[in-house]
């Protein structure tokens, strides 16, 4: 006997509109979609009253390194739970710890212990790690440590090839793209980023298989009307693209033309969150820097900005302003597009039947009111 549970009294946020009158029926994965005609409280053994909400696919992070004081670096077997156990706070179900240019001895520890997280239950699933560098450009290396920048080297990471879904690297630095052809044959999306890529050799890596960038316009040359650079390769092709929309690593207007110039399914949130997100002002540390946050903007030393606090929830809701897209696209920015870059969208990214029973439950403001992650309720605001 299945367990059967059921939401009721929600707004289902699926195939690009908001269905409402209908009941959510899952146990770990999606079993049906319902009119709410056809449903009986005997129905299900538990049953969450939405009472108007949304009822969206839980969000997917592909890149974010810390959060509540804790890193995906750092060298503490507790960090990745305790991140596991808060994200669906969120509205997160599923991330990809995100490391940063080290020495490679602290990044393969990193890779071991994201590889076991990716085997362990409750909270939101650790699918694997985003490595945001060491093949870099030192010119845009934003908040990266420039002395452990690398050559491109593939078996430098390669034994961790089952663990790697996006690598971020300046493309401008491989020798040619042998590179990028390895991890297309372990599954790993490669990514533009901290790059001082011109157009066209942004557009020849898009051409060899490069199919993401990261954080758009952080860590890459501005765009320019001679010189459209990387911004104007994203801007020109359907490579898919991360946004970091918190108002202060992107400015609203420049959201709002991203989302009039690319078509909407290339586009993902991402928090590129540091440790010191979810929590108050003060100092912090990221990529073993210092760090200030004051106003909940997170900078260097320098005035360099480093990582950011938001949260994914707060991501869709800006995006969501900014923008005036509808709903069902700003939330697809957060589950279908990520779901889908990963190859993972037959099992999660939208409320289909068969797939995971990952959920978010939100009001218009876009806070979180529970939070499910295979059926589990791992969330429930107080
Ligand atoms: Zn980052």
């Amino acid at each position: 006997m299945l367990n059967l549970k059921a939401i009721v009294h929600g707004k289902i946020i699926r195939e690009n509109k908001i269905w409402e009158n209908q009941v959510l029926l899952y146990a770990d994965k999606i079993i049906a979609l319902l009119p709410e005609a056809e449903f009986s409280n005997e129905m299900a053994d538990e049953i969450i009253d939405a009472g108007g909400r949304y009822i969206s696919p839980g969000f997917i992070n592909v890149h974010i390194h810390g959060c509540i004081g804790v890193d995906a670096m750092d060298d503490d077997d507790d960090a990745l739970a305790k991140m596991r156990e808060i994200l669906p706070k969120t509205g997160v179900t599923a991330f990809l710890p995100t490391t940063m240019t080290y020495d490679f001895p602290k990044i393969y520890r990193s890779l071991e212990r994201i590889k076991r997280a990716m085997e362990q239950n409750g909270g939101a699933a650790v699918l694997g790690a985003h490595v945001e560098g060491p093949f870099i450009s030192v010119k845009y290396k934003g908040a990266q440590a420039a002395q452990n920048i690398a050559q491109a080297d593939f078996s430098r990471l390669e034994q961790y090839g089952d663990v790697m879904k996006i690598i971020t690297l300046a493309p401008e630095q491989l020798a040619d793209y042998a590179f990028v052809e390895l991890c297309r044959q372990h599954g790993i999306c490669v990514s533009i980023g901290h790059s001082d890529a011109d157009y066209e050799q942004a557009l020849e890596a898009i051409h060899a298989g490069v199919s993401h960038v990261t954080h758009l316009f952080n860590a890459m040359p501005p765009l320019h009307h001679r010189k459209p650079g990387i911004i104007g390769a994203v801007l020109d092709s359907d490579v898919n693209c991360e946004l970091i929309a918190d108002n202060v690593h992107v400015h609203p207007a420049l959201q709002r033309m991203v989302y009039r110039a690319k078509s909407p399914e290339h586009i993902i949130l991402v928090t590129d969150s540091m440790r010191a997100c979810m929590l108050p002002d003060g100092k912090s540390e990221l990529g073993g820097q210092e760090v200030f946050v004051e106003n909940q903007v997170a900078r260097l030393a320098d005035g360099t900005i480093a990582g950011s606090v938001l949260t994914m929830d707060q991501a869709v809701k800006r995006f969501w302003e900014n923008t005036g897209a509808n709903l069902a696209e700003v939330v697809a920015m957060a589950s279908a597009n990520p779901a889908r870059e990963l190859g993972l969208f037959g099992e999660r990214g939208s409320i289909d039947v068969g797939k995971n029973a990952d959920f978010v439950i939100f009001d218009e403001n876009v806070s979180v009111f529970a939070t499910i992650v295979k059926g589990k309720k791992v969330y429930v605001s107080a």
